[in-house]
């Protein structure tokens, strides 16, 4: 491992991105995204080479800072033993998206099981508006992501969007933070699970005109609202586990 991501090293703005790791974790598994220990939910580092990422053997409802690992951008530099069988596909999202700054992997119920049908996404609820013509399928494989070649293709699929599901595998959510794609994570899950129950009806559904879901993006998830969603994941996540509001504070040095 090179130098440059010796953890002892991290800069302040690594650190408090290491805490919005964790809790990102702890709020996809309040969302319903546990799976054992696997999924996971990375970040980028604004300006280094480098990604924190859940570790490989924590599920998100145990993952704490001390968790999350730091794992290169490069597929070329060698990755720290921790790191998760799946950092492939969320370096090949990196590559391709410089716009993307927070990734989120997970096999949550309703959006694996949506993805496991031809079904469009349609706006049956505001979740639904955010998504509708913007999510397609990576139908390469439904197995892990273990290679680049296999990542690129994942990467291909979600293109400019901001998710793509992985056919009877889950769903792959990206954001300009971290913190866009925890809220975002959430809003698939629960647009997939409303329109799986919507699809049930006898007599069919409505859905939002195109000028509500337009309307509905620039309101209902606009970048306000988004770090207000945010703060309520970070919320709930203190009111379950109230020893995480200690993450990421400082603690006063050790007497002798
Ligand atoms: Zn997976």
């Amino acid at each position: 491992m090179t130098a440059r991501l010796d953890e002892a090293r991290l800069p302040p703005v690594a650190l408090g991105l290491r805490v919005q790791v964790a809790l990102a974790s702890r709020s996809l598994s309040l969302g319903g995204h546990d799976d054992f220990n696997q999924g996971q939910v990375s970040a980028r580092v604004p300006g280094a080479d480098y990604m924190l990422i859940k570790g490989a053997l924590k599920g998100f409802d145990e993952c704490t800072p001390e968790d999350v690992v730091v794992a290169p951008l490069d597929p070329d530099v060698p990755a720290p033993p921790l790191a998760p069988p799946e950092l492939p596909l969320h370096q090949a999202v990196y590559a391709a998206r410089p716009d993307v700054n927070g990734v989120v992997h997970s096999h949550a119920p309703h959006t694996l099981v949506f993805g496991a049908t031809d079904l469009p996404l349609r706006p049956v609820s505001h979740e639904g508006a955010y998504f509708e013509q913007r999510i397609g399928r990576f139908t390469m494989t439904s197995n892990t992501i273990l290679d680049m070649v296999t990542a690129r293709g994942v990467a291909d699929a979600l293109g400019a969007d901001p998710a793509v599901l992985l056919r009877n595998h889950g769903g792959v959510v990206v954001g300009r933070s971290v913190r866009h794609a925890t809220v975002h994570a959430h809003t698939l899950e629960r647009a997939c699970r409303l329109q799986l129950m919507a699809e049930q009806v006898p007599g069919g559904y409505h859905t939002s005109t195109p000028a509500d879901v337009l309307a509905k993006r620039e309101f209902i998830y606009g970048d306000l609202a988004v770090r207000s969603y945010w703060d309520h994941c970070v919320g709930r996540v203190r009111r379950t586990w109230p020893d995480t509001a200690e993450w990421g504070r400082r603690r006063p040095s050790a007497t002798p």
